[in-house]
């Protein structure tokens, strides 16, 4: 596959004469990165792919300071999926018990779905939202929650191939709707096909769509592979089993080997690591 400029990067774009914007993101190596961690099966790691680009383009539509997460929860061969993203542009994500999921049908993959977006801001309650998995589609699934919560008519065009994972968003602004505009600006940009939307420049995709509107591409930002995962949350995980279970895995093995389930990166506790978590020291470890 040729490179491209706008891999891993994310931008806004806007039109002079209508109060619609858009945003589009490329993943390439960002997306190789989190492949290259689990080995997934194909269909699993497209939705993967899709999943994580419909999050950045959330990321940058919602305003939020934080970490937005977009999880599937369902009943059938994908029983969890979930992408997350700070407002930096930092992505992560996983699939949870989906290694023989192979179905092409999304009705299968998601059986009774439930799409959860929950905004985890730096201070302040967490916000979540739900709506039952719609149509055949994660990108109509996402255009439905928007509708019910957000009353913003919001399209998204979502594809990935396993090595490249792409979105396209067109949002409708508040006060100016125009919806014979609308209707064109959507129906150009679903003309689109998946390859064009893996392959091509943006600046080659909006004068496809749009070269006869007035378009403002704005500055692109990057977006990368990255786990947040810290010795401290790993520890607030191992906190929940309770000092008791801790205490015994310390005294059977010595250590406590724990693994972050998103980048696998490990991490170690002794028996003062667990001393200290729990605010007091056992008598072995007195010196
Ligand atoms: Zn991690």
């Amino acid at each position: 596959m040729t490179e491209l400029t706008c891999a891993d990067t994310i931008s806004r774009f806007t039109f002079d004469d209508c109060a619609v914007r858009g945003e589009h993101v490329l993943l390439d190596s960002s997306y190789q990165e989190l492949l290259a961690i689990h080995h997934y099966p194909p269909v699993v790691a497209e939705l993967l792919g899709e999943l994580c680009a419909a999050a950045c383009l959330l990321a940058e539509t919602i305003k939020f300071d934080g970490l937005l997460t977009l999880q599937i929860r369902s009943e059938g061969e994908i029983p969890l999926i979930m992408a997350e993203v700070t407002n930096q542009q930092s992505f992560r994500a996983i699939a949870r018990q989906a290694q023989q999921a192979s179905s092409r049908d999304f009705q299968q993959l998601f059986t009774n779905g439930q799409l959860v977006l929950t905004i985890q801001p730096k201070n302040g309650k967490p916000y979540r939202g739900i709506v039952m998995l719609d149509g055949n589609s994660l990108a109509s699934s996402i255009g439905a929650y928007f509708a019910q919560s957000e009353q913003l008519e919001t399209r998204l065009w979502l594809h990935s191939d396993g090595q490249r994972a792409s979105g396209f968003l067109l949002q409708q602004l508040p006060g100016d709707e125009n919806s014979e505009q609308w209707q064109h600006l959507s129906h150009m940009a679903s003309t689109l096909t998946k390859e064009e939307l893996l392959s091509l420049p943006r600046e080659t995709l909006l004068y496809r769509l749009y070269h006869e509107e007035s378009v403002r591409l704005h500055p692109e930002k990057p977006v990368q592979f990255q786990c947040t995962c810290t010795r401290e949350r790993l520890e607030n995980a191992l906190l929940s089993l309770g000092e008791a279970e801790l205490r015994d895995i310390i005294a059977e093995k010595s250590v406590i080997d724990a693994n972050c389930e998103f980048c696998n990166r490990f991490y170690s506790f002794t028996a003062a690591d667990v001393d200290a978590m729990f605010g007091n020291s056992s008598p072995e470890s007195h010196h």
